[in-house]
């Protein structure tokens, strides 16, 4: 349940539930907004009666929530989740393009990448270090070399760093380097390294399972939320369908259900999407018009040698078509790029 102060409760009156909540032996959760301070009250509170809560001074109303996921709900928090990626704020109108390769395969790779997708608008790079790939046997990325690189490629160029971690114990390495840290498809689920995402801090990029739905995806937010980790952008990625002919099915319906069931940022990432680059224009264009706050590109200086992913991989020249491609479609309702 949620306890909703009122617009001028004052700091004794919030004190107050806050200890009520702790002596009922559930956590509280504030969120202060512009206008009123909003409590949750996480854990099993199914035995607790709202009452407790409305005879106390200060308090508005107490809104029970049905739903299995409660921090990332938008009966937690009506107005959208904004927050700043090293200076560019998400959430907002303005739609934010993370681009730059699947993988770092070396410096000059890297730095090529990160001029180019800078030039044409893009506000972070991103870029593995740690690649969880299907096979053992792939370019598994060049752990922290790669991060060093990609750090010197925000120095050179000037853009906020996205890239993966794939392990708990890891979380604190890649948080010296990363701006934001991405959680991969196959670790939606990987409930030590979400608690640990949640304990570092930083804003997180949580990418929906491949075989997820939209509750356990939801879910896995909560997880880090509950860490007093705000700052939590939801990423879909195309799940598994029956479908062949691309790598995974674009879940576009998945845009305008996040946005509605919460308030947390939403980020589309056509590359993995599809798994086609002849595809990412068309796919990135429904996107923004659905209601996406950014998208997440795979460009790759040459992508025929790739390391990874080169299919899906945009050049240059094509990331930067593509953000003049954009620019309408984002204006249109009402974003910019
Ligand atoms: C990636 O972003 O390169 C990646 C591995 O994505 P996903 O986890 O969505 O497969
Ligand atoms: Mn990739």
């Amino acid at each position: 349940m949620v306890v909703v102060m009122k617009k001028n409760a004052n700091e004794n009156q919030i004190s107050r539930v806050l200890f009520k909540i702790e002596a009922l032996g559930s956590k509280a959760h504030l969120s202060r907004g512009n206008i009123r301070t909003i409590i949750g009250v996480v854990g099993d509170n199914s035995n607790i009666e709202p009452g407790v809560f409305e005879s106390l001074d200060g308090v508005e109303r107490v809104v029970p929530l049905l739903g299995p996921f409660k921090l990332a709900s938008r009966d937690f928090r009506k107005e959208n989740s904004s927050f700043s990626i090293d200076g560019s704020q998400i959430g907002g109108k303005k739609i934010i393009m993370i681009a730059g390769p699947c993988a770092v395969e070396s410096r000059e790779q890297l730095i090529e990448a990160a001029l180019a997708v800078k030039k044409a608008g893009a506000v972070a790079l991103r870029g593995g270090a740690f690649k969880p790939r299907t096979s053992p046997y792939s370019f598994q990325g060049l752990g922290e070399e790669g991060l060093k690189i990609l750090a010197e490629a925000r120095d050179i160029v000037g853009l906020a760093i996205v890239t993966e971690v794939i392990a708990p114990e890891q979380v604190s390495l890649v948080a010296q380097y990363a701006d934001v840290l991405q959680v991969g498809s196959r670790n939606m689920q990987n409930y030590a390294l979400l608690n640990a995402v949640g304990e570092s801090h930083k804003p997180v990029l949580l990418k929906r399972g491949l075989s997820s739905t939209i509750e356990e995806f939801l879910n896995a937010a909560e997880y880090i939320l509950s860490h007093n980790n705000p700052r939590v952008i939801l990423c879909e990625r195309g799940i598994r369908t029956f479908e062949t002919y691309t790598r995974n099915t674009l879940d576009i319906n998945a845009i305008p259900v996040l946005k509605s069931l919460s308030h947390l940022p939403v980020v589309v990432d056509p590359s993995h999407g599809t798994g086609k680059r002849e595809y990412v224009a068309a796919v990135s264009r429904a996107a923004i018009a659905a209601g996406a706050d950014g998208l997440i590109v795979e460009v790759h200086p040459d992508p025929e040698n790739a390391l990874s992913d080169g299919a899906q991989s945009l050049r240059p020249q094509e990331f930067e078509n593509l953000m003049a491609e954009l620019r309408p479609v984002a204006e249109a309702v009402g974003r910019y790029l």
